[in-house]
Order: C-alpha cells, then structure tokens, then sequence
C-alpha cells in the first residue's frame, strides 16, 4: 500500500506478553470490494480517502495487502458469556497495528471477518455482509448521538460466499478503536498467565486509557475506579436512548470505557424494562433494565482479576475492591439522573426528581409509549400517543411546574432538551430495509439512513420518515448474533 494512503502504525500491543496474543494473518478473499467508506472517520485518523478507496486500499481494507508498518496479531481474551467462563480470543478479526493520528490519537485498526485465527474453535473466521453493515450503521449512530464506541471505517466485500443456515455474501469490517482490551482480556491474563502478566497488561492499560493514574499511591485500584467510572457514565448513557447492547458478556466489555460489540444489540422503540430482542437471551439475563447490575457484575470480574495487583492481602484487596465496585451503582444513579433531568429540561436538582421521573417511565411502561417520540414530542411541545391518559396528563402538569421552579428560561428548558432528546434513532424496521436493499445492491438506502443518523439532535423535517415506530406485526423483533 502507497505510503500516500496515511498509514502511520505503531504495534504496541505486540510488544506485551506472548501469552496475551498469536501474530495472524488476515486471510485473503477473492474479489474485495468497498461497500461503505467512512470518510469523515478516515480524515479524523489522518488517512487519505481517495488512496483507500482505490483497488489498492480495497485490498488493504480486506485484508489481501498489508498497509505498511502492520504486524497484524489475534488477541487473546476469555470471558463470561451468560454467566459462563470460557477461553474465547479473536476468533475471526486481527488487529492490523494502531494508527497514530494527527491530532495525538492512537488508534487500534482490526479487521473483522477475516479469516480463521488459534482462537476460531469451530467458527470459519468469516463475517456475513449483512451484520457488518449493520454494525456500522450502529456504531455510526452511537457515535452521532454522542455516546463512547468503537467505529466503522468500512466494510468490504469479499466476494465469496460464507455458509450459515443460507449461503451469504461475506465482508470484512474495518473497526477503529481506542484498544480492544476487554474484561475478558484480563480475565484471561489471571487465569492463564502469571500475576506479572497482570501486571504489565494493567500498566499498558494505564499508559494508553488513564495515564493520570500512572503515579497514584494506588495505580491499580485507581484504574479499577477509573474504569467503574467510564462504565457507569456509558451505560446510563445507553439507558438514556433506549439502547440494549443485548449481548454483555465480559468479553464484550472494554477498559476505555467504548461501547463494543454490535450483534445482537438494538434500540428500543416501545419502552418496558424488560424488553430484549435478542434470540439467544431467552432468560432476559441483559434486558434493558438489567444492564446497569450486569454492568456492576461484569466490573466485578475485572476486580477479580487484580486482586493480586490491589494487595498482597488477598482479604484486604477483595475489600479494597468491593468498595469500589459499590461506587458503580451511585454513579450510575448519578449520572443517570443528571441525564434524565436535561431529557426533562431540568437544570437544577429537586428532592422530588426521581419521582417525577419514574412516575413517567411507569406511565410509558404500562401504556407501551414509544421512548423515543415520547421524550421528543415533549421536547416539540407536542401531544404524546399518552395525552388522553388523565394521569399522563397531571403528570404533565406536575412536570411544567417543576420546569417553572427553576431560574432559566423555558427557552433554555426547550434548548437543553433539544440536546438531550434525540429526534431520531436507528429503528429496526428502518434499519432492515437499509440492509435488505444494500443486500439486492442499492446503497442508496443505507447512506440517506448514515446521514440522518449522523445529526440525531438537529431536528428537522427531513427526520420526519424516520420518527415513525413500527407497524404493529404482531410478532417481537429479533436479532441473532454470530453471522
Ligand atoms: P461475540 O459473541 O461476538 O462476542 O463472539 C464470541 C466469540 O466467538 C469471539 O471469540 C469471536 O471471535 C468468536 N466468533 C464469532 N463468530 C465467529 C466465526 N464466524 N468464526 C470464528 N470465531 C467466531
Ligand atoms: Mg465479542
Ligand atoms: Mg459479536
């Protein structure tokens, strides 16, 4: 690949421990092709759009050609996956390097679908096209509406089949990262390797996400904080959208503090705590409601694994943890509040708020409100679907008497819900048909969908097509995941 492409990689992570990793090729396909480019993205990461989009950069982006300086890995990692302990590891994506970037940046480049690794057990090391465009228009979305995740780069068509219950197109995701460290990494580095191993993942870790930690009096118990923080903020931020990661395994759980892992995941269009959409979650382990204690159990697994690093009293160090492991659920409350009050157009704080809030979310469970056009048609000043509902609308009267006990302007009310209450969100019937034209080879479908997704809190007309809720089917959207 011409160095005019921008390539710029470092390969820190090769330089850990062997155990944590296997040095892997991607595996070539036969006829790459560049399905969505995300040139925005590209620029941000200093590289050259044009040269990428090119049949050089196609090749690169597939993983037919290296870009210059990779030394392409599979990482090593376990995890819980509902509840269970296993040996997982990159079974089908390497890592091709970090991109360092104009701006400081280091940024991990992994291509996903691309062939068997050490850590494929039965899997064929391939990716479907249909959930690799999918993953990109959520992680898309995510990033428009503000919230810490990875992001698409492209996705690639191999131009070869990949075999599940059908015959599908295959495709190569290229995702970018702030690392790829999960729970599950460090919960492989105490099972497998030594507590030095620990050790040097964490000080990596330390170096790369919270380097303001490096010199604490406790570093380790300082990133386990750390960490707990970020992960309190993300999920109140996914609870605040309607968001359902769907799959929460620790292995799908980062230490940046980025939503990753787009597989079974969706938004929520009528709200209920329990809803779930994916197929394989038939005990509702990560519902809606569920996922702030998951998120708590998942942190917990990560102090496990530094237990040792924390001190060399087992006893005191499990302690030392607990006690921050509780911090989760305050902070998430925190920040969960804090959100819900500026959906309301509150500024200050009232001792009455979480009532006032629940009160709400109550009234939208048992009436099945959509979440999303329930807080936007608040926010346009708008009748909700609950307006004929007497105790929606005394608590209507109870909310515009709060908004009145506070100094700012019902303007300034109307402008900070604005910027809290997304206009639109990637619904999944809208989604589907982006897929299913993309599928007979109409982008056209997918890229007005990008754009919309793109500015979630600018309210305009053009959103209009994509507020609506779903036909009632009479059937429960599912997701699968491992396609
Ligand atoms: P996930 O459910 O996406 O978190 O994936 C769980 C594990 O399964 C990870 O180790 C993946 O790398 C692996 N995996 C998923 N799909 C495949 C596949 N088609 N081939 C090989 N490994 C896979
Ligand atoms: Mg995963
Ligand atoms: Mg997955």
């Amino acid at each position: 690949q011409p160095a005019a492409a921008g390539w710029k990689l470092d390969n820190s992570y090769s330089r850990l421990p062997d155990l944590l990793f296997t040095r892997q090729e991607p595996a070539p396909v036969k006829a790459p092709k560049i399905i969505l480019f995300n040139r925005e993205l590209a620029e941000t990461l200093g590289l050259d759009a044009s040269s990428l989009q090119s049949p050089e950069g196609a090749a690169v982006l597939a993983g037919n050609e290296l870009p210059q300086g990779a030394e392409p890995l599979a990482q090593a990692y376990a995890g819980h996956q509902f509840g269970y302990f296993n040996m997982l590891g990159d079974g089908r994506a390497v890592l091709l390097g970090e991109q360092l970037t104009p701006a400081g940046g280091r940024y991990d480049i992994q291509l996903k679908g691309s062939g068997r690794t050490p850590y494929s057990r039965g899997g064929d090391g391939r990716a479907a096209l249909g959930p690799m465009l999918r993953e990109y228009i959520i992680s898309e979305a995510m990033h428009g509406l503000g919230i810490p995740t990875t992001r698409s780069l492209a996705v690639t068509a191999t131009g070869q089949e990949i075999q599940r219950e059908l015959s599908l197109p295959g495709a190569v995701l290229t995702r970018v990262a702030a690392s790829h460290i999960r729970v599950g990494t460090f919960q492989y580095a105490a099972q497998w390797g030594t507590s030095e191993d620990v050790r040097t993942l964490a000080d990596y870790t330390i170096a790369r996400h919270y380097p303001h930690v490096k010199d604490a009096e406790q570093s380790y118990l300082s990133l386990l904080q750390e960490v707990i923080r970020r992960q309190a903020s993300l999920i109140s931020q996914w609870q605040l959208v309607g968001f359902i990661h769907g799959v929460m395994n620790t292995d799908n759980m980062t230490l940046s503090g980025e939503s990753i892992d787009y597989g079974p995941c969706a938004f929520m269009d009528a709200y209920h705590p329990s809803t779930v959409f994916s197929s394989i979650d038939s005990q509702g382990r990560y519902a809606y409601g569920k996922q702030p204690y998951i998120g708590a159990w998942n942190l917990a697994r990560l102090a496990e694994a530094l237990l040792p690093l924390i001190h060399e009293d087992v006893n005191k160090a499990a302690e030392l943890a607990e006690e921050e492991i509780a911090k989760f659920g305050v902070w998430f409350e925190d920040s969960w509040l804090h959100g819900m009050r500026a959906k309301l157009g509150l500024f200050n704080e009232h001792q009455d708020d979480q009532e006032l809030i629940t009160d709400l979310l109550d009234l939208m469970a048992e009436h099945r409100a959509d979440f999303t056009n329930t807080f936007r048609a608040l926010t346009l000043g708008e009748d909700t679907e609950m307006q004929a509902i007497e105790a929606f609308q005394r608590w209507q009267e109870r909310w515009k008497k709060r908004q009145r006990q506070q100094e700012e302007s019902l303007e300034a009310a109307w402008r900070l819900m604005r910027g809290s209450n997304p206009a639109v969100i990637p619904r999944n019937h809208r989604v589907e048909e982006a897929l299913q034209a993309a599928e007979q080879g109409d982008l056209s479908v997918i890229k007005r969908l990008l754009e919309v997704l793109s500015h979630p809190y600018i309210y305009s007309s053009l959103q209009q097509p994509y507020c609506d809720p779903p036909e009632p089917t009479g059937r429960a959207y599912r997701t699968y995941c491992g396609t």
